[in-house]
């Protein structure tokens, strides 16, 4: 098996630095992204700043690699944007002598198995080599062999689901057209919505400074701006309670809607463990 290489799924940060480390140890191995170009994730979001500075997300093997390529590091301790880390540093690694032959563009990994062998056999498993089965931007299929895998594709587009336990919560499947998951820009991806409305609940309404600037950021992009009056932001309970007077004012309750009893710490499904604080789970409700 030492022939194969070692795959890395994705070009992002982590995996143009696990490449970085595994050509520096003259390890053969190949890149497989599904995007055009090193950092396709993080482009989506490129307009927003890092909370680590430059020197955090400088992997050390990449850094040598670039350097003999006369790269310039950015000044420690300065902040990049999305952007910056894409086209500054990402872009010159993956155009290094020794990463750009072993990065392939376009082709999305759909499964990893072991070659020859199905899903119910578990002798002699280890001794076989993976099989990555992966689709290119043509829909053709094909399949590659590797001593081992690391799967670097992120999570951006793979998120947690809104429910703690991991699966999704109810409704959001089926109003997944709806639902813009992580950052995104509002108005690109929704772009038949031609009176937006900004709709801040919770903590985030009931910090002054955050509103103003929410405020100020929506009038100058022609949303409309609604958060419930400041009395009713401060505490989940209230704000429950407010929203289910203005259920029964409107009629729109059933008549034994009250008739549970209550849980504390009640999760946002009915299945999931409750927390019981810090994160941790337990049986107080
Ligand atoms: C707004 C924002 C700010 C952030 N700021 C920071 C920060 O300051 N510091 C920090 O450490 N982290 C930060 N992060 C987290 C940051 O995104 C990750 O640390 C970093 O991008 C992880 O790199 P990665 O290579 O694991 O994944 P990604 O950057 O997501 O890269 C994964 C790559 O895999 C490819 N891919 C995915 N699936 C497949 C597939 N099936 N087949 C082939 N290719 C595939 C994708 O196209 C992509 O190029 C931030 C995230 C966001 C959203």
């Amino acid at each position: 098996m030492k022939e194969l290489p070692v795959v890395v799924i994705g070009a992002g940060p982590i995996g143009l630095a696990a490449a970085a480390n595994l050509v520096t140890r003259g390890i053969p191995v190949k890149v497989l992204e599904a995007g055009d170009a090193a950092g396709a994730n993080i482009r989506d979001w490129g307009h927003v700043r890092l909370f680590s500075p430059w020197e955090f997300n400088v992997d050390p093997a990449s850094r040598v690699l670039l350097a003999a390529a006369g790269w310039r590091e950015p000044e420690s301790g300065s902040y990049p944007t999305g952007n910056d880390l894409v086209e500054i540093y990402l872009a010159p690694l993956a155009a290094t002598n020794e990463l750009t032959s072993v990065i392939e563009y376009g082709v999305r990994v759909a499964a990893i198995s072991r070659h020859g062998i199905d899903k119910v056999v578990s002798r002699d498993r280890e001794l076989r080599p993976f099989q990555l089965t992966v689709v290119g931007r043509d829909g053709a299929v094909s399949r590659v062999q590797a001593r081992a895998v690391i799967d670097a594709s992120g999570t951006w587009r793979t998120p947690n689901p809104v429910n703690a336990s991991g699966v999704p919560a109810e409704g959001e499947e089926t109003l997944a057209d709806r639902i813009a998951i992580a950052i995104t820009r509002f108005q690109a991806t929704f772009p038949e919505n031609a009176s937006p409305v900004l709709v801040v609940a919770g903590g985030v309404a009931a910090n002054k400074a955050i509103r103003t600037a929410l405020e100020r950021t929506c009038a100058a992009n022609d949303f409309r701006f609604l958060a419930p009056p400041h009395a009713l932001c401060t505490d989940n309970a209230a704000m429950i309670a407010w929203a289910a007077a203005e259920r029964i004012l409107a009629g729109l309750d059933e008549p034994n809607a009250m008739d549970f009893a209550p849980r504390s710490r009640w999760p946002l499904d009915e299945i999931s463990t409750p927390m019981v604080g810090s994160g941790r789970r337990g049986p107080k409700a």
